[in-house]
């Protein structure tokens, strides 16, 4: 019978397809005794076990790059975990079997994780999933893990393990739907990188029997179980109506009256820039430098490299804008080389510009790759610095991009409550400004974006957070200087209606979420964005703010 369920969308498109379960089922090896002197054989094969362990999820994690990889990186070190091995030797000296420590050991670690605070909470499906994988080994029987499936499906979980969703194949994998997780969880992140529609959250989702038909609208949260010829068609036709209409929506930013909003793409690297300018990037609004930093932990890259790097990105967007943003090191970004090891607070510590003024060589070095990277070049770069709390500041990057000879424009971004309320000071400096929405809002609200616990306040439509955009935005417009976001605010196209209507002047995100951002701002006028801007701010609570803006844009 056709029943619909509901969850939360967590990437946009829709997919029809049989439900297909994720291998997650418990391993539970029997509880049997063995004689003291097989204990030294079996301890040695737990830990043989646990070490290919350990190599199988480092290895996936290189083939599988950035975000990914520091996930499945963390995962090989929790296998690895001194205290964790000593209790599986300890249980199997006093009798288990390897599979049996292995099991029980790691069943005491998951319930002190459990009981730890949220965000270790979060953490225990990859816990789950690094035992169900050494148990698995143990016993000799296939992983657990992604199913074996010519045909494509859709893909439930109760939540996805990081080691198997970044090997997911997205020709195969026509959706994902979990019964856990939330709209930062892995499977999330994910799925919008990897394009593909996914709901979260959705309560019996598990329950769903394997080889069901099921239709799912990663942008309503709704999950249509046996739809019927007639519903299938019909979600069908509204996915292709969407699609269409996006499709039909080309071109520069714009609203509906035509009050111009460039639309740029957020990218990591060289590997980023097809997918930007595929969804139609009018170029590049933040190059975030610092993956360039990370291949290789230990040292700068080479002036060389960076010039290679950076070339690769300017051709891409000839007579485009191209906004370089400067080495961010530290806090959630840590380098060995750079960052102090020992701040009892790495997120209020040297991190951003505060790292690069106190190693000018890193940051000649960068500028000055940039300025060849750019010669001959007809692209307009804008190099900007993160982390910029004040004046002294603005005033020490843009003193370094003169030294260096750099011919772009300086900026700076407002990530830090103080530089959006002395805007206008710091517009004596540098010639324009870009939010970081994702640090402006840890700053304001005192709310660490790494701790899920917290992560309430990390709501973009938190309306101090839309206050300060906005004091921002009318700062530039006083200076006659542009403002820009290229935090996370910038992909939700709602929002980004509320952000033009406040007077943000260009919106840079994921090379995916362009589209949508593109489709939605046509579809109103500047003034109706104003309006739902003013009706957004006017709210106590972002949830609040979220619904009254959707209101006014909605014309209810
Ligand atoms: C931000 O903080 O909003 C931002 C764009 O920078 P990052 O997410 O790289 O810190
Ligand atoms: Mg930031």
């Amino acid at each position: 019978m056709e029943t619909t369920l509901r969850g939360v969308g967590v990437s946009h498109g829709v997919a029809v397809g049989e439900v297909r379960h994720m291998g997650t089922a418990v391993l539970e090896p029997p509880a049997k005794q063995i004689p003291e002197h097989e204990a030294p054989r079996e301890q040695a094969r737990a830990r043989r076990a646990v070490e290919a362990v350990s190599a199988d999820l480092t290895a996936r994690g290189q083939l599988a790059g950035g975000e990914a990889q520091a996930v499945l990186e963390a995962q090989a070190m929790m296998a690895q975990d001194p205290e964790l091995m000593a209790d599986v030797d300890r249980r199997i000296a006093v009798g288990s079997t390897a599979e049996r420590a292995v099991y029980d050991a790691l069943a005491a670690y998951r319930s002190l994780l459990a009981g730890a605070g949220e965000y270790l909470a979060g953490r225990v499906a990859d816990l789950d999933d690094v035992r169900n994988r050494i148990v698995a080994r143990l016993l000799g029987v296939p992983m657990p893990g992604v199913p074996d499936s010519d045909e494509p499906y859709v893909l439930i979980a109760r939540d996805l393990a990081p080691a198997d969703t970044a090997l997911l194949d997205p020709t195969l994998v026509l959706g994902f739907v979990t019964e856990e997780g939330g709209p930062t969880s892995h499977s999330a992140i994910l799925a919008r990188a990897l394009g593909v529609p996914a709901v979260v959250a959705l309560p019996g989702a598990c329950d769903l029997g394997e080889g069901t038909v099921i239709a799912v609208d990663g942008s309503t949260g709704e999950v249509f179980v046996a739809p019927s010829a007639e519903k299938r068609a019909e979600i069908e036709a509204a996915a292709a109506e969407r699609r269409a209409a996006l499709s039909a929506v080309t071109g520069p930013g714009a609203t509906s009256d035509g009050h111009k909003v460039p639309l740029l793409a957020n990218i990591g690297g060289p590997a980023d820039v097809p997918a930007a300018v595929e969804a139609g990037a009018e170029g590049v609004g933040l190059f975030r430098t610092e993956f360039l930093f990370l291949d290789d932990g230990e040292n700068a890259p080479s002036e060389e490299k960076q010039v290679d790097a950076y070339r690769t990105v300017l051709e891409a967007f000839p007579e485009g804008r191209v906004v370089v943003r400067v080495l961010d090191a530290g806090a959630d970004k840590p380098l060995a080389f750079l960052t102090p090891a020992d701040e009892p607070n790495p997120a209020l510590g040297v991190r951003g510009l505060r790292t690069l003024l106190d190693h000018p060589e890193v940051l000649r070095t960068q500028l000055t790759a940039l300025a060849r990277a750019a010669e001959g070049l007809p692209v307009y770069l804008e190099v900007m610095a993160p982390m910029v709390a004040d004046r002294t500041d603005a005033r020490a990057f843009a003193d370094a991009c003169r030294e260096a000879g750099l011919r772009a424009k300086f900026g700076a971004m407002v990530e830090i409550p103080s530089a959006a309320l002395r805007a206008r000071s710091i517009l004596q400096e540098v010639e324009f400004l870009s939010l970081g929405t994702n640090d402006l809002a840890q700053y304001t609200f005192a709310a660490d974006r790494q701790v899920g616990a917290v992560s309430r306040l990390q709501d973009p439509w938190q309306p101090a957070l839309l206050d300060l955009v906005a004091v921002s935005a009318e700062a530039a417009k006083a200076e006659g200087k542009s403002c820009g976001v290229c935090g996370e605010a910038a992909s939700d196209p709602l929002l980004a209606c509320v952000l033009a209507g406040l007077g943000v002047t260009s919106l840079s995100m994921g090379a995916a979420s362009l589209p949508y951002v593109r489709a939605t701002l046509a579809q109103h006028t500047l003034a109706q964005c104003e309006r739902a801007a003013a009706a957004a701010r006017a709210a106590d609570t972002a949830e609040e703010a979220r619904r009254a803006a959707q209101a006014v844009l909605s014309g209810e």
